[in-house]
Protein backbone atom coordinates (compact mmCIF):
# COMPACT_ATOMS: atom_id res chain seq x y z
CA UNK A 1 0.00 0.00 0.00
CA UNK A 2 0.93 4.06 -0.51
CA UNK A 3 3.64 4.26 2.70
CA UNK A 4 3.17 8.43 2.27
CA UNK A 5 7.12 8.40 1.71
CA UNK A 6 8.34 10.90 -0.65
CA UNK A 7 9.16 10.58 -4.29
CA UNK A 8 12.73 9.30 -3.63
CA UNK A 9 12.72 5.30 -5.11
CA UNK A 10 14.64 4.64 -1.79
CA UNK A 11 15.98 1.24 -2.74
CA UNK A 12 12.71 0.03 -3.92
CA UNK A 13 12.55 -2.27 -7.38
CA UNK A 14 11.44 -0.20 -10.45
CA UNK A 15 8.21 -2.12 -10.71
CA UNK A 16 7.66 -0.67 -6.93
CA UNK A 17 8.62 2.43 -7.71
CA UNK A 18 6.17 2.78 -11.37
CA UNK A 19 3.62 2.33 -9.09
CA UNK A 20 3.92 3.47 -5.71
CA UNK A 21 6.35 6.90 -5.97
CA UNK A 22 4.72 10.16 -5.55
CA UNK A 23 1.36 8.64 -4.76
CA UNK A 24 0.73 9.57 -0.94
CA UNK A 25 -2.33 9.02 0.71
CA UNK A 26 -4.80 12.33 0.37
CA UNK A 27 -4.83 13.91 3.79
CA UNK A 28 -8.24 15.14 3.31
CA UNK A 29 -9.91 11.58 1.71
CA UNK A 30 -7.76 9.13 2.59
CA UNK A 31 -7.68 8.04 -1.46
CA UNK A 32 -4.42 6.02 -1.96
CA UNK A 33 -4.64 6.16 -5.52
CA UNK A 34 -4.04 9.78 -7.98
CA UNK A 35 -7.06 12.37 -7.07
CA UNK A 36 -7.55 14.57 -10.09
CA UNK A 37 -7.47 17.55 -8.32
CA UNK A 38 -8.58 20.27 -10.82
CA UNK A 39 -8.79 23.30 -8.87
CA UNK A 40 -6.80 26.38 -10.30
CA UNK A 41 -6.71 28.58 -6.97
CA UNK A 42 -5.68 27.18 -3.83
CA UNK A 43 -6.39 28.66 -0.23
CA UNK A 44 -2.89 29.39 1.20
CA UNK A 45 -2.43 29.78 4.78
CA UNK A 46 -0.49 32.85 4.72
CA UNK A 47 -1.17 35.73 2.48
CA UNK A 48 1.05 35.53 -0.82
CA UNK A 49 0.66 36.56 -4.55
CA UNK A 50 0.88 35.48 -8.27
CA UNK A 51 4.56 36.87 -9.07
CA UNK A 52 7.69 34.68 -8.78
CA UNK A 53 9.14 36.68 -5.92
CA UNK A 54 6.12 35.79 -3.82
CA UNK A 55 5.78 32.10 -4.61
CA UNK A 56 9.89 31.22 -3.57
CA UNK A 57 8.98 31.27 0.39
CA UNK A 58 5.48 29.54 -0.02
CA UNK A 59 5.57 26.10 0.20
CA UNK A 60 1.93 24.82 -0.49
CA UNK A 61 -0.30 25.02 -3.62
CA UNK A 62 -1.42 28.58 -4.45
CA UNK A 63 -2.07 28.56 -8.35
CA UNK A 64 -1.96 26.16 -10.28
CA UNK A 65 0.58 27.16 -12.85
CA UNK A 66 3.08 27.61 -9.90
CA UNK A 67 2.63 23.91 -8.70
CA UNK A 68 -1.23 21.89 -8.54
CA UNK A 69 -1.05 18.55 -6.23
CA UNK A 70 -2.01 15.94 -9.16
CA UNK A 71 0.96 17.16 -11.09
CA UNK A 72 2.87 17.28 -8.26
CA UNK A 73 2.27 13.78 -7.69
CA UNK A 74 3.72 13.22 -10.88
CA UNK A 75 6.72 14.73 -11.14
CA UNK A 76 7.66 12.98 -7.70
CA UNK A 77 7.25 10.10 -9.36
CA UNK A 78 9.67 10.85 -12.50
CA UNK A 79 12.45 12.62 -10.34
CA UNK A 80 12.49 8.44 -8.69
CA UNK A 81 11.76 6.89 -11.50
CA UNK A 82 15.25 8.83 -12.70
CA UNK A 83 16.79 8.26 -9.27
CA UNK A 84 16.82 12.35 -8.91
CA UNK A 85 15.54 15.07 -6.58
CA UNK A 86 13.11 16.93 -8.82
CA UNK A 87 11.00 17.16 -11.59
CA UNK A 88 8.89 19.32 -13.64
CA UNK A 89 5.98 18.79 -15.83
CA UNK A 90 5.12 20.95 -19.30
CA UNK A 91 2.45 20.48 -21.44
CA UNK A 92 4.57 18.80 -23.89
CA UNK A 93 8.34 17.71 -24.60
CA UNK A 94 8.83 20.32 -26.10
CA UNK A 95 7.20 22.89 -24.00
CA UNK A 96 10.17 20.92 -21.50
CA UNK A 97 12.99 21.37 -24.21
CA UNK A 98 11.63 25.33 -24.86
CA UNK A 99 11.48 25.50 -20.94
CA UNK A 100 14.67 24.33 -19.75
CA UNK A 101 16.70 26.28 -22.70
CA UNK A 102 15.24 29.41 -22.57
CA UNK A 103 14.98 28.86 -18.83
CA UNK A 104 18.95 28.21 -18.63
CA UNK A 105 20.40 30.22 -21.42
CA UNK A 106 20.54 33.99 -21.88
CA UNK A 107 22.43 36.31 -24.55
CA UNK A 108 25.52 35.49 -25.57
CA UNK A 109 25.33 31.65 -24.40
CA UNK A 110 26.36 28.99 -27.05
CA UNK A 111 24.19 25.53 -27.12
CA UNK A 112 26.39 22.54 -28.02
CA UNK A 113 23.61 20.46 -29.98
CA UNK A 114 23.88 16.80 -31.35
CA UNK A 115 23.66 17.01 -34.82
CA UNK A 116 20.82 14.14 -34.88
CA UNK A 117 17.83 14.87 -32.82
CA UNK A 118 14.15 15.40 -32.36
CA UNK A 119 13.39 17.55 -35.07
CA UNK A 120 11.62 20.64 -33.07
CA UNK A 121 14.29 20.93 -30.52
CA UNK A 122 16.59 21.17 -33.89
CA UNK A 123 14.58 23.82 -35.46
CA UNK A 124 14.44 25.33 -32.16
CA UNK A 125 18.11 25.69 -31.49
CA UNK A 126 18.19 26.63 -35.34
CA UNK A 127 15.48 29.26 -36.21
CA UNK A 128 14.36 30.69 -32.96
CA UNK A 129 16.91 31.14 -30.80
CA UNK A 130 19.28 33.43 -32.63
CA UNK A 131 16.87 36.07 -32.42
CA UNK A 132 17.76 35.91 -28.77
CA UNK A 133 21.02 36.29 -28.71
CA UNK A 134 21.74 32.75 -28.13
CA UNK A 135 23.63 30.44 -30.47
CA UNK A 136 23.93 27.03 -31.51
CA UNK A 137 26.30 24.94 -33.03
CA UNK A 138 25.23 20.98 -34.00
CA UNK A 139 27.52 17.88 -33.33
CA UNK A 140 28.24 14.43 -34.31
CA UNK A 141 28.24 13.50 -30.16
CA UNK A 142 29.10 9.71 -31.37
CA UNK A 143 32.09 11.44 -31.31
CA UNK A 144 33.94 12.49 -28.08
CA UNK A 145 36.90 14.08 -29.73
CA UNK A 146 34.72 16.01 -32.23
CA UNK A 147 32.71 17.67 -28.94
CA UNK A 148 35.96 18.47 -27.11
CA UNK A 149 36.92 20.46 -29.99
CA UNK A 150 33.26 22.10 -31.03
CA UNK A 151 32.64 23.34 -26.88
CA UNK A 152 33.55 27.20 -26.49
CA UNK A 153 34.35 29.14 -23.74
CA UNK A 154 30.74 30.51 -23.72
CA UNK A 155 29.01 26.91 -24.19
CA UNK A 156 27.19 27.09 -21.09
CA UNK A 157 24.40 23.79 -22.44
CA UNK A 158 25.81 20.28 -24.57
CA UNK A 159 22.49 18.72 -25.61
CA UNK A 160 22.18 14.86 -26.35
CA UNK A 161 19.40 12.79 -27.20
CA UNK A 162 20.33 8.85 -26.96
CA UNK A 163 19.40 7.12 -28.85
CA UNK A 164 18.74 9.84 -31.08
CA UNK A 165 15.45 10.27 -33.17
CA UNK A 166 15.51 9.14 -36.02
CA UNK A 167 18.66 7.22 -36.77
CA UNK A 168 18.77 5.65 -33.37
CA UNK A 169 22.12 6.62 -33.18
CA UNK A 170 23.89 6.67 -29.54
CA UNK A 171 26.41 8.64 -27.46
CA UNK A 172 27.92 7.88 -24.51
CA UNK A 173 26.71 9.84 -21.39
CA UNK A 174 29.19 9.55 -18.49
CA UNK A 175 32.18 10.00 -21.80
CA UNK A 176 30.42 13.29 -22.39
CA UNK A 177 29.51 14.80 -19.11
CA UNK A 178 32.81 14.44 -17.87
CA UNK A 179 34.44 15.64 -20.64
CA UNK A 180 32.09 18.29 -21.16
CA UNK A 181 32.16 19.14 -17.14
CA UNK A 182 35.51 19.52 -17.05
CA UNK A 183 35.97 22.29 -20.16
CA UNK A 184 33.42 24.47 -18.48
CA UNK A 185 29.97 24.10 -19.54
CA UNK A 186 27.23 24.17 -17.01
CA UNK A 187 24.29 22.17 -18.34
CA UNK A 188 24.72 18.35 -19.71
CA UNK A 189 21.49 17.70 -21.15
CA UNK A 190 20.28 14.12 -22.06
CA UNK A 191 16.82 14.03 -23.94
CA UNK A 192 15.93 10.13 -23.14
CA UNK A 193 12.81 10.00 -24.06
CA UNK A 194 13.64 6.70 -26.70
CA UNK A 195 15.68 4.78 -23.76
CA UNK A 196 12.98 6.10 -20.90
CA UNK A 197 13.84 5.74 -17.23
CA UNK A 198 13.42 2.32 -17.59
CA UNK A 199 16.58 1.81 -20.19
CA UNK A 200 18.72 4.68 -18.75
CA UNK A 201 19.30 6.85 -16.12
CA UNK A 202 21.36 9.83 -17.44
CA UNK A 203 21.71 11.75 -13.75
CA UNK A 204 23.73 8.70 -12.65
CA UNK A 205 25.66 8.99 -15.62
CA UNK A 206 26.46 12.17 -14.66
CA UNK A 207 24.08 14.34 -16.27
CA UNK A 208 22.50 17.71 -14.99
CA UNK A 209 18.98 17.07 -16.32
CA UNK A 210 16.97 14.56 -18.06
CA UNK A 211 14.08 16.00 -20.49
CA UNK A 212 11.40 13.26 -21.76
CA UNK A 213 8.43 13.99 -23.96
CA UNK A 214 5.92 11.87 -21.74
CA UNK A 215 3.41 11.46 -24.45
CA UNK A 216 5.34 8.60 -25.93
CA UNK A 217 6.44 5.85 -23.36
CA UNK A 218 5.62 7.33 -19.85
CA UNK A 219 2.42 7.92 -20.88
CA UNK A 220 2.30 5.23 -22.88
CA UNK A 221 -1.52 5.43 -24.32
CA UNK A 222 -1.47 7.72 -27.11
CA UNK A 223 -4.24 10.04 -25.13
CA UNK A 224 -2.03 12.77 -23.16
CA UNK A 225 0.74 15.59 -24.17
CA UNK A 226 2.95 16.21 -21.90
CA UNK A 227 6.83 16.72 -21.20
CA UNK A 228 9.41 16.71 -18.45
CA UNK A 229 12.70 18.62 -17.00
CA UNK A 230 14.42 16.06 -14.26
CA UNK A 231 17.41 17.26 -12.66
CA UNK A 232 18.26 19.27 -8.76
CA UNK A 233 16.02 20.09 -6.96
CA UNK A 234 17.90 23.46 -6.54
CA UNK A 235 17.66 24.10 -10.44
CA UNK A 236 14.33 23.09 -10.91
CA UNK A 237 13.30 25.40 -7.74
CA UNK A 238 14.71 28.24 -9.90
CA UNK A 239 13.07 27.35 -13.37
CA UNK A 240 9.94 26.35 -11.83
CA UNK A 241 9.72 30.28 -11.07
CA UNK A 242 10.63 31.51 -14.29
CA UNK A 243 9.55 28.75 -16.88
CA UNK A 244 6.24 27.77 -14.89
CA UNK A 245 5.22 31.06 -13.37
CA UNK A 246 6.43 33.53 -16.33
CA UNK A 247 6.10 31.18 -19.54
CA UNK A 248 3.43 29.40 -18.28
CA UNK A 249 3.27 26.45 -20.34
CA UNK A 250 2.59 23.71 -18.04
CA UNK A 251 1.12 20.38 -17.81
CA UNK A 252 -3.08 20.26 -17.09
CA UNK A 253 -3.50 18.12 -13.90
CA UNK A 254 -5.80 16.10 -15.95
CA UNK A 255 -3.44 15.13 -18.54
CA UNK A 256 -0.90 14.51 -15.58
CA UNK A 257 -3.88 11.80 -14.05
CA UNK A 258 -4.15 10.18 -17.59
CA UNK A 259 0.27 9.87 -17.73
CA UNK A 260 0.08 8.75 -13.60
CA UNK A 261 -1.97 5.68 -14.80
CA UNK A 262 0.31 4.99 -18.05
CA UNK A 263 3.48 5.55 -15.96
CA UNK A 264 2.80 2.71 -13.16
CA UNK A 265 2.94 0.32 -16.25
CA UNK A 266 6.19 1.61 -17.67
CA UNK A 267 8.55 -1.37 -16.57
CA UNK A 268 6.25 -4.02 -17.69
CA UNK A 269 5.39 -2.32 -20.98
CA UNK A 270 8.85 -1.37 -21.85
CA UNK A 271 9.79 -5.21 -21.27
CA UNK A 272 7.03 -5.83 -24.05
CA UNK A 273 8.64 -3.45 -26.19
CA UNK A 274 11.85 -4.56 -26.05
CA UNK A 275 11.06 -8.14 -26.65
CA UNK A 276 9.04 -7.32 -29.06
CA UNK A 277 11.33 -4.81 -31.13
CA UNK A 278 13.87 -7.36 -30.55
CA UNK A 279 11.85 -10.08 -32.58
CA UNK A 280 10.55 -7.48 -35.23
CA UNK A 281 14.54 -6.34 -35.54
CA UNK A 282 15.69 -9.66 -36.46
CA UNK A 283 12.89 -10.35 -39.02
CA UNK A 284 13.77 -7.37 -40.66
CA UNK A 285 17.46 -7.73 -40.85
CA UNK A 286 16.81 -11.17 -42.28
CA UNK A 287 14.72 -10.12 -45.18
CA UNK A 288 16.03 -9.48 -48.39
CA UNK A 289 14.29 -5.72 -49.35
CA UNK A 290 16.42 -4.59 -46.35
CA UNK A 291 19.51 -3.32 -46.36
CA UNK A 292 20.46 -2.39 -42.78
CA UNK A 293 18.61 -1.98 -39.48
CA UNK A 294 19.17 0.01 -36.73
CA UNK A 295 17.94 -1.40 -33.37
CA UNK A 296 20.80 -0.51 -30.24
CA UNK A 297 19.85 -4.83 -29.29
CA UNK A 298 21.01 -5.91 -31.93
CA UNK A 299 24.77 -6.99 -32.22
CA UNK A 300 25.10 -5.41 -35.82
CA UNK A 301 23.92 -1.86 -34.64
CA UNK A 302 27.30 -0.14 -34.70
CA UNK A 303 27.18 0.79 -31.16
CA UNK A 304 25.91 -2.16 -29.47
CA UNK A 305 28.64 -2.16 -27.02
CA UNK A 306 27.78 0.95 -25.64
CA UNK A 307 24.15 0.32 -25.71
CA UNK A 308 24.61 -2.66 -23.39
CA UNK A 309 26.79 -0.57 -21.28
CA UNK A 310 24.48 2.46 -20.53
CA UNK A 311 20.79 0.44 -21.46
CA UNK A 312 19.32 -1.51 -19.02
CA UNK A 313 16.59 -1.93 -21.94
CA UNK A 314 16.89 -1.49 -25.59
CA UNK A 315 13.25 -0.36 -26.16
CA UNK A 316 10.95 -0.66 -28.96
CA UNK A 317 12.27 1.86 -31.66
CA UNK A 318 14.00 0.93 -34.42
CA UNK A 319 15.08 2.36 -38.04
CA UNK A 320 15.62 0.70 -41.00
CA UNK A 321 16.97 0.98 -44.73
CA UNK A 322 15.45 -0.65 -47.81
CA UNK A 323 17.77 -1.64 -50.71
CA UNK A 324 15.57 0.40 -53.12
CA UNK A 325 16.07 4.19 -51.99
CA UNK A 326 13.99 6.95 -52.08
CA UNK A 327 10.63 8.23 -50.48
CA UNK A 328 8.46 6.34 -53.74
CA UNK A 329 9.46 3.02 -52.10
CA UNK A 330 8.92 4.42 -48.39
CA UNK A 331 5.19 5.06 -49.91
CA UNK A 332 4.75 2.03 -51.54
CA UNK A 333 5.46 0.33 -48.18
CA UNK A 334 3.24 2.17 -46.14
CA UNK A 335 0.36 1.82 -48.35
CA UNK A 336 0.93 -1.96 -47.46
CA UNK A 337 0.63 -1.27 -43.81
CA UNK A 338 -2.02 -3.62 -42.58
CA UNK A 339 -2.04 -3.31 -38.72
CA UNK A 340 0.32 -0.36 -37.68
CA UNK A 341 0.54 2.73 -39.34
CA UNK A 342 2.39 5.73 -41.08
CA UNK A 343 2.72 8.79 -38.71
CA UNK A 344 5.05 11.58 -39.96
CA UNK A 345 7.86 11.40 -42.58
CA UNK A 346 10.78 12.53 -40.40
CA UNK A 347 12.51 14.08 -43.67
CA UNK A 348 10.99 14.53 -47.35
CA UNK A 349 14.40 13.45 -48.96
CA UNK A 350 16.80 11.77 -46.29
CA UNK A 351 20.13 13.92 -45.92
CA UNK A 352 22.68 12.12 -47.66
CA UNK A 353 25.20 10.54 -44.34
CA UNK A 354 22.38 10.64 -41.84
CA UNK A 355 22.96 6.72 -41.17
CA UNK A 356 26.96 6.88 -41.70
CA UNK A 357 27.71 7.04 -37.87
CA UNK A 358 29.28 3.80 -37.80
CA UNK A 359 33.04 5.76 -39.39
N1 LIG B 1 12.01 14.44 -27.86
C1 LIG B 1 11.90 13.33 -28.62
C2 LIG B 1 13.04 12.37 -28.68
C3 LIG B 1 10.73 13.08 -29.35
O1 LIG B 1 10.64 11.98 -30.11
C4 LIG B 1 9.67 14.03 -29.27
C5 LIG B 1 8.43 13.82 -30.04
O2 LIG B 1 8.33 12.94 -30.88
C6 LIG B 1 9.85 15.16 -28.49
C7 LIG B 1 11.01 15.34 -27.79
C8 LIG B 1 8.77 16.20 -28.39
O3 LIG B 1 7.74 15.76 -27.60
P1 LIG B 1 6.22 16.29 -27.74
O4 LIG B 1 5.71 15.78 -29.03
O5 LIG B 1 5.57 15.71 -26.53
O6 LIG B 1 6.28 17.78 -27.71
Amino acid sequence: MNSGKSGRNDGWAVETTAVHAGEHVDPATRASSPNLVMSVTFAPTELTGFSARDEKDYEGFVYARVGSPTVRQLEEKLAALEGAEAALCYASGIGAVHALIAGRLSQGDHLLMADTNYVAAAELARDTLPRFGIETSFVDTSHAEEVAAAIRPNTRMLWLETPANPTMRLCDIALLSKLAHAKGVRDVVVDSTFASPIGTNPIALGADFVVHSLTKYIGGHGDAMGGAVIGRKRDLDALNLEASVHFGGVLSPFNAWLILRGAATLPLRMRAHEELALAVARHLEAHPAVKRVFYPGLASHPQHALAKQQMRNFSGMMTFQTHEPGVEAARRMVKELEVIHYAVLAWPSPEPGLLDFHR
